[in-house]
């Protein structure tokens, strides 16, 4: 497969990001400075590749105390799984180390209640030792969309990581209904549609699924907010068992991730993973981790989604009033109530002026002191080449606004 994306456009982000060491100006160093690196405004997304997000102050808080104590790390999971799930209002939940590592453990999950299921010779305590022998396993065989938006999402190949055999199935009903074998473990349904045109939704293909019998894990990594997106692929769709990322719109550790569903499913998940020695012990999450996850997750929820929303709007507003006071009708602005992804934020369109292209001004934002990251679409949405996107959700104040404005002016003016 052709992978656009990850040649092409993530080195776009990676390129400019060996600056001279910043200059000094009698400020005290920080962490990133003393390593020569330069910060970098995020105007862009909760991209992984630029920290994720910021963690509130509570949630750093809750993590130093973590880090002061030590504590039965068992004792800890059950309290912070059983917290997760009643926030999410999920029937079980299990905090692991990303969403990646969801994908990965709920995947496992699924292929041993399934064999379970078929075999009644083959018992749960040889299954999780058995990873990633493929043949230890009658239902080896995991499904999932195939598409262009996979360049985009390339998560799906570590669901190979278990052993399963990942079958690609045709984006529609006709390609569902051919795929699925004696051997069908799970489906895992990533965002797709959001990436391309064409594909079954979740709301479409969630149902189908269900109806022949086939568990579903959705991977709604990014897709939050709004709060009610914890709880409704599984409680309102159906889905087996969601996954989201703890490092992304949950401000929470770099190094989270929720699965949240059926209990069976996120009870193996805690088997399968760390500290037990299986396959997800290279997933850790420790007990620093935990109490960022937890206490990130119950601001999260505490928060109303129109406070959230209503912040952004204003950072955004200031942005496109200098743009508009700088640029002078060079520009087209425009308002979605919509992140990228669907989400429930709001966001700006900015088309540039004849000659000039998103790429191009990504590369001059990043070079700038300080660094800005603007928002490209990557080849999947097929968007007009001249087409930024502002996103304000890891803007940390108006000053960061300002600077990303004057960035994207700084362009326009060379
Ligand atoms: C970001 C993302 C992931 C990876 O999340 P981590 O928490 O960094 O492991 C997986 N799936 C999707 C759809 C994502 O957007």
């Amino acid at each position: 497969m052709e992978l656009t994306y990850a040649r092409d456009f993530w080195p776009l982000r990676h390129k400019y990001d060996t600056p001279e060491l910043p200059e000094m100006k009698g400020n005290r160093m920080g962490f990133y400075e003393k390593l020569g690196l330069c910060p970098i405004i995020n105007a862009s997304e909760t991209y992984t590749k630029l920290g994720g997000s910021l963690m509130a102050p509570e949630t750093l808080e809750a993590m130093k105390e973590a880090a002061e104590g030590f504590i039965d790390l068992d004792r800890l999971l059950d309290k912070v799984c059983e917290k997760a799930a009643l926030l999410t209002k999920n029937d079980g939940a299990f905090v692991t180390s990303g969403a990646s590592a969801g994908v990965i453990l709920s995947t496992g999950a699924c292929m041993i209640l399934e064999s379970m299921a078929a075999r009644n010779d083959f018992a749960e305590d040889i299954l999780l030792e058995a990873f990633p022998e493929r043949e230890a396993f009658p239902k080896n065989e995991v499904l999932v969309f195939d598409g262009d938006f996979r360049n985009s999402v390339p998560y799906w190949k570590l669901i190979a990581l278990t052993g399963a055999k990942i079958v690609s199935v045709s984006p529609d009903a006709e390609g569902i209904r051919k795929a699925v074998s004696e051997k069908t473990a799970a489906f895992v349904l990533f965002p797709a549609p959001l990436y391309e045109k064409g594909i079954l939704s979740c709301e479409e293909a969630v149902p189908l699924l269900r109806q022949m019998g086939v568990r579903t894990i959705v991977d709604a990594s990014a897709q939050l907010p709004p709060v009610s997106n914890l709880w409704y692929y599984t409680r309102e769709l159906g889905a087996d068992v969601v996954i989201f990322s703890g490092g992304k719109h949950l401000r929470g550790p770099q190094s989270t991730g929720l699965i949240a569903g059926k209990k069976d499913i996120t009870d193996l998940c805690r088997k399968l993973a760390s500290p037990n020695e299986r396959l997800g012990r290279g997933f850790k999450t420790g007990k620093e981790e935990l109490a960022g996850f937890l206490t990130a997750l119950e601001l999260f929820v505490k928060t109303p989604d129109p406070e959230r929303y209503e912040r952004q709007k204003k950072l955004l507003a200031l942005i496109a009033g200098i743009l508009e006071e700088k640029t002078k009708g060079l520009l087209t602005i425009e308002w979605l109530d919509r992140g990228r992804l669907g989400t429930y934020q709001p966001l700006l369109h900015i088309y540039l002026p004849e000659g000039r292209n998103a790429k191009e001004c990504l590369a001059y934002t990043r070079k700038r002191k300080p660094a800005v990251d603007i928002g490209v679409y990557t080849p999947e949405f097929h968007m007009p080449p001249n087409l930024i996107f502002l996103n304000a959700y890891n803007l940390k104040d108006e000053n960061e606004a300002r600077l990303t404005a004057e960035a994207v002016a700084g362009y326009l003016e060379r």
